[in-house]
């Protein structure tokens, strides 16, 4: 048997420790297998855009073939952001999208505002509009355009920062400048107040926000769309998977061809950006044009998930305050979703690095303090994700 070097010991190690993250394939990530020809497609209008999608669209968090294979069955819209990849997902976008006719696609992207508080959602007096149009002009030369449709100002939780005048600045001279069409904002948290300050502040055209059939607050958020509609707002769904699986061993996955059926029930939403990593997922994702509506085997699937803590927080900030250490509790669990359920291990990363999260921040501490009310083991959780801290980007897919 070889003998190990030190160097191949630590590699051996962050390999063992990467797959044990999310027991997934190791880089390189490749694609294989072609799409079968499209079946009926579903188109509805993005608010007072008046862009028409198909109501599939997919995230770009991939790679190239599965970008490809989008184009080919379809999509014309992938969502990406500026933090994504560290910037390679914008590039990876852009190199493949560089020879398509981009007046048949919508293009976006998302920037998250610098100085926000993740933890609160406000925005602090270091944020300026010339930071955000300097991160917005990289963006652009990243995916080799002139110009996105359209641009979110993304992960907001707070009316506050949907609406600080510097962000509202920023993002109306971005479309002075031509650099986008649209404005919207993107939430993952407190989605009622952001839909409803984004309707108010009367300069966002969409709003990005989880929707799905597991989040206690769903009535709540369902209002707050009816009331954008209404106002000529555009929906987007994310989170529609619900964190894919029940369990971190994978063992109870969600049926999430039922899950994303159900997000688009809405019909104010308008398109959905399901996590595609595979042929068969985009094949599964994109069929559910064929018969929208819900199965009774398909509702029995998502009601027994619905019941089921999973590995899905609501975000619902109910353990809010409670962290000796003060943590980010919702956001450590949305990393421990991207990394154990969707195996999006480099967005779960990045998530962390903006919290400034270090390996094991629980090590010090017995007895944890949070109290979820999904009755997630708080501790067990944030110490299984965190380890992610300490893994090479290029360990990460
Ligand atoms: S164990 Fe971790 S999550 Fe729980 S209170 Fe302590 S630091 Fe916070
Ligand atoms: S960890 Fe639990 S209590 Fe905290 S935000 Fe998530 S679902 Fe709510």
């Amino acid at each position: 048997m070889m003998k190990r070097t030190s160097t191949n010991a630590r590699r051996h190690f962050l390999k063992t420790t990467v797959a044990g993250l999310a027991g997934v394939t190791l880089l390189p990530h490749t694609v294989e297998g072609t799409t079968k020809k499209s079946n009926k497609v579903i188109y509805r209008t993005l608010g007072r855009t008046g862009i028409r999608l198909p109501i599939v669209s997919m995230g770009a968090m991939k790679d190239a073939a599965m970008i490809k294979a989008g184009l080919a069955k379809g999509v014309l819209h992938f969502d990406t952001a500026h933090s994504y990849q560290k910037g390679k997902n914008e590039t990876m976008l852009g190199e493949v999208l560089k020879g398509q006719d981009l007046s048949k696609l919508f293009t976006v992207t998302k920037i998250v505002p610098e100085d926000m508080d993740r933890q609160t959602g406000l925005i602090g007096d270091g944020f300026t509009a010339d930071k955000f149009l300097e991160m917005l002009d990289i963006s652009l030369e990243r995916l080799q355009m002139k110009s996105v449709d359209l641009l979110y100002v993304h992960a907001l939780s707070t009316k506050q920062a949907v609406q600080h005048p510097e962000v509202m600045k920023a993002a109306r001279e971005a479309k002075a400048q031509g650099k986008c069409k649209y404005l919207g904002v993107s939430t993952h948290k407190n989605e009622p107040e952001v839909i409803r300050a984004a309707i108010e502040a009367g300069l966002y055209d969409v709003v990005l926000t989880a929707y799905n059939f597991k989040q206690d607050h769903i009535e709540a958020i369902k209002a707050a769309i009816t009331e954008g509609a209404a106002k000529g707002i555009g929906f987007v769904a994310m989170k529609t998977m619900a964190g894919g699986f029940l369990d971190k061993d994978k063992t109870q996955a969600v049926n999430t061809k039922a899950a994303l059926k159900w997000a688009l029930q809405n019909e104010n939403i308008c398109t959905s950006i399901p996590s595609v990593a595979t042929i068969d997922q985009l094949e599964e994702s994109w069929s559910v044009m064929e018969k929208l509506k819900l199965t009774k085997e398909e509702e029995q699937d998502l009601s027994f998930a619905r019941d089921y803590a999973g590995l899905y927080c609501n975000a619902c900030n109910q353990c809010a305050g409670q962290c000796r250490q003060n943590l980010p509790i919702p956001e450590i669990m949305r990393s421990y979703m991207y990394t154990y359920g969707y195996r999006e291990m480099g967005k779960a990363k990045e998530l962390l690095a903006t919290m400034d999260v270090v390996n094991d921040p629980c090590s010090d501490c017995s007895n944890c303090q949070v109290s979820c009310v999904k009755n997630f083991a708080v501790s067990e959780k944030v110490k299984a994700v965190s380890r992610l801290v300490d893994v090479p980007d290029d360990f990460i897919s």
